[in-house]
């Protein structure tokens, strides 16, 4: 049996300050219990993409003006991120946004707020959390402002989980990170598809990696997606190695 659609995004067109027109009618949809990789170069409109998705646009002066973005079958437009959070949507921003100054345990924490099922069940998610990140419970009590990049990225990612997501929007987990780490992180995102059933939407301009550990792939060129299909197809198309692989 088909999986199930949980993320159906259809034509939508984004503009910034009223004029700067950014996504040109993007479609895309995301299986339940799927990993969907929305790949594309610096600039193409990942960002924007997964931000239309969680409402996250009016403090960028950004709009949605044409098209749907429906989550389980409803709109989501008119939803605060907030609200989003408590349906099982969390977005993980690029360039980690860790609060500096708490230490990871606590930034993990903050993760839980919209919860509303006691401490226990907080204290067995983080222990599920150390769990898939055992180096974050080595920092546990470390200020997230001295911990690596690839502990701050883990973090980030721990932290949504504490919210118990249907669906994380990962913005370019490689950013920044050396080749052995990214495969890290990409191996625990894997997992946690694998055994938490968690579906992912991520963005990455490191086309090579995510169409390893993806199962979809859509590729967003200037605002419009030029190409999709499942990663292993991706992987071999020509263009695709050609363009996006760095090889022919
Ligand atoms: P990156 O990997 O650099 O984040 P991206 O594919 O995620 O790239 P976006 O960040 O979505 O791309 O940016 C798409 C386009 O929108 C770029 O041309 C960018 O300059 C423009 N843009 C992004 N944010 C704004 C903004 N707040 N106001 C105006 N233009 C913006």
């Amino acid at each position: 049996t088909e999986a199930a659609t949980l993320l159906d995004v259809n034509n939508i067109e984004v503009i910034y300050n009223h004029v700067i027109l950014v996504l040109k009618g993007v479609s895309l949809s995301v299986r339940e219990g799927g990993i969907t990789a929305l790949l594309g170069g610096n600039g193409a409109g990942k960002t924007t993409t997964l931000k239309a998705i969680s409402n996250l646009l009016q403090s960028e002066r950004g709009e949605v003006t044409k098209g749907s973005i429906l989550y389980k079958g409803d709109r989501i437009q008119d939803l605060s991120p907030s609200d989003l959070v408590e349906r099982g949507v969390v977005q993980v921003m690029e360039g980690r946004h860790c609060f500096e100054h708490l230490t990871i345990e606590e930034n993990l924490l903050t993760g839980a707020y919209t919860r509303r099922d006691g401490s226990a069940a907080i204290k067995a998610d983080l222990d599920m959390v150390y769990g898939y990140f055992p180096r974050l419970e080595e920092r546990r009590g470390s200020q997230a402002g001295y911990t690596s990049g690839g502990e701050q990225q883990m973090c980030a990612i721990g932290r949504a989980l504490m919210s118990r997501p249907k669906m994380i929007l990962l913005d370019e987990p490689s950013m920044g990170l050396a080749p052995q780490l990214v495969e890290e992180i990409f191996g625990i995102v894997k997992s946690l598809n694998e055994e938490q059933g968690v579906s992912f939407l991520l963005a990455e301009q490191n086309t090579n990696v995510a169409l390893r550990f993806s199962h979809y792939g859509y590729i967003l060129e200037s605002g419009r997606i030029v190409m999709d299909g499942p990663a292993a197809e991706l992987r071999e198309n020509p263009d695709v190695k050609e363009f996006y692989l760095g090889m022919s």
